[in-house]
């Protein structure tokens, strides 16, 4: 009889749950190693503080997930989450201006993280063969550079360290992950590592939504204009589960947002539209405020590494981490997770699918990069590479098409597309948006944000001179 196949998963956060249904498909058993005590509910727990903030599951994260494991999308709705059709639920003002709000091509999952981790975390669990060991910490993975064959563990309650055998080692611990250094550890060269950070920071708050806002109010999100000089600063609303509006704002090095109850709101009016702050000013905050400066984009380029030990494999933050504006984190470590399960129905788990799980791993990385740190750039005082005259000129064409985007529907198909990670980036030179782009705008933007007068009725439950 054929041994038992047992993978390990280091991180119950959701690039390692989703690995976990990938992997469950495959093999026989999938044990996932959380150091946290995991919440039974919604709820927050340390490993993962960023939950606080806004976070947008784009449709093509969200088709990944329910590919892994169907039924997730009617199990979030079910538990309150909302399904807002872009660009249609959208109102958006980019730097060249508000985006009109053409029918709807792609979609978002709107709902706290706490309540997605949680969903996700009870489909995965229902798979047969995935068992999760909470309060154990991933120490290192035990083996050679040629091959790993387990990972020490440590009880966080007692202390105790033991090895847990393993086929595959898969590290999904986050933007904190020590796979770079155990690498090293076991004798293989550093791994390459490239930082893009534009200071940028977070600041957020839960309000009651008014009761008439309804199940279909739109986002609002106010992006900065990195073409200023200034800092950019940017807003979301964005509505979530249990009819309430989390309104997160955010700013780089020097236009930080302020996380005190007197400026947050004066924050949020004074940015390039006062939509958001409007919109809540009379709204009834339901949380404290929290702050967040981990928004630096990072990349480990573990695919470049000559050598790569079978049984080994990194995934989700560990990888590669953005600048949150452009809610890419999550869409695509699903759709490396989705790449894993292909990859190992095709190939098996044998000699060198580490390796080709790891290159695999990178191709999503390398769009989403591009896109997080292309804009990122352009702000005052960033720390990181300046980018190249390829770039530069990727850049101008790119902006050029999210300009047009304002005003013709086929350079909005392809920008959407591209947002919510429904089509490589290649989807932005295809003949339709090439040829929008060349024509340009067809009229000037919208002045004012293109909220409904139903939708303006509905928010005055709270903002009697809302815009
Ligand atoms: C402020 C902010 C806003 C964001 N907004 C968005 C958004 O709008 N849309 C989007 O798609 N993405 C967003 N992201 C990115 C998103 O949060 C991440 O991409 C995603 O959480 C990565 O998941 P992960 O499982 O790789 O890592 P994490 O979520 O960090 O999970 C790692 C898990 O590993 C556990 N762990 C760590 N070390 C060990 C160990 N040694 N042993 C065992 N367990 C361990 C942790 O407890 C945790 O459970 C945002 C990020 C930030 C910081």
């Amino acid at each position: 009889m054929r041994p038992t196949r047992h993978a390990v998963v280091l991180g119950g956060g959701l690039a390692g749950t989703l690995a976990a249904a990938a992997l469950a498909r495959h093999l026989e058993k999938v044990t996932i190693v959380e150091r946290d005590v995991l919440p039974d509910g919604p709820e927050p727990r340390r490993g993962v503080p960023q939950a606080r903030h806004s976070h947008l599951l784009w449709s093509g994260g969200a088709r990944a997930i329910e590919t892994l494991l169907p039924g997730t999308t009617d199990a979030l709705l079910a538990a309150g989450a909302r399904r807002i059709g872009l660009p249609s639920g959208l109102v958006l003002l980019t730097a060249h201006g508000w985006m009109r709000r053409w029918p709807e091509t792609q979609f978002m999952i709107a709902c706290s993280r706490d309540l997605l981790d949680w969903v996700v975390r009870r489909q995965a669990l229902a798979q047969p063969g995935v068992v999760l060991r909470q309060g154990l910490r991933g120490v290192e993975p035990v083996g050679t550079a040629e091959r790993i064959t387990g990972v020490r563990v440590r009880d966080e309650a007692s202390g105790e360290t033991s090895v847990l055998e393993a086929d595959l080692v898969v590290d999904a611990s986050g933007r904190a992950s020590r796979a770079g250094r155990w690498l090293t550890d076991l004798g293989l060269p550093p791994v390459h590592e490239m930082v893009v950070d534009s200071g940028l920071a977070y600041a957020t708050r839960i309000f009651r939504a008014p009761p008439a806002a309804g199940k279909d109010f739109p986002v609002i999100t106010v992006q900065a204009d990195p073409r200023d000089g200034r800092p950019g600063r940017g807003g979301v609303l964005l509505p979530i589960e249990g009819e309430r509006w989390l309104v997160t704002i955010s700013g780089t090095r020097g236009g930080e947002p302020p996380t005190d109850e007197e400026h947050f709101l004066e924050f949020a009016r004074r940015l390039r539209s006062p939509v958001v702050a409007e919109l809540v000013e009379d709204a009834e905050p339901l949380t404290p405020i929290h702050g967040s400066h981990s928004t630096a984009n990072r990349r480990r380029y573990f695919e470049r590494l000559r050598a790569w030990p079978d049984g080994f494999v990194v995934i989700g933050d560990a990888v590669a981490a953005y600048n949150p504006v452009y809610g890419q984190g999550m869409s695509v470590l699903a759709g490396g997770a989705v790449a894993i399960g292909e990859i190992l129905g095709r190939h098996g788990l044998r000699p060198g699918t580490a390796r080709r799980l790891q290159r695999a791993l990178a191709r999503p990385v390398a769009g989403a990069w591009k896109t997080a740190t292309g804009q990122d750039v352009l702000f005052p005082d960033v720390v990181g590479p300046r980018p190249s005259s390829v770039d530069r000129l990727l850049l101008r064409y790119v902006d050029r098409l999210f300009e047009t985007a304002l005003s013709r529907r086929a350079a909005a198909e392809a920008f959407i597309d591209m947002l919510t990670l429904s089509a490589p980036m290649g989807r932005l030179i295809g003949p339709k948006a090439l040829l929008a782009a060349v024509r340009g705008p067809a009229a000037p933007p919208p002045s004012e944000p293109p909220l409904t007068a139903d939708e303006l009725t509905r928010a005055r439950g709270t903002a009697g001179n809302a815009p």
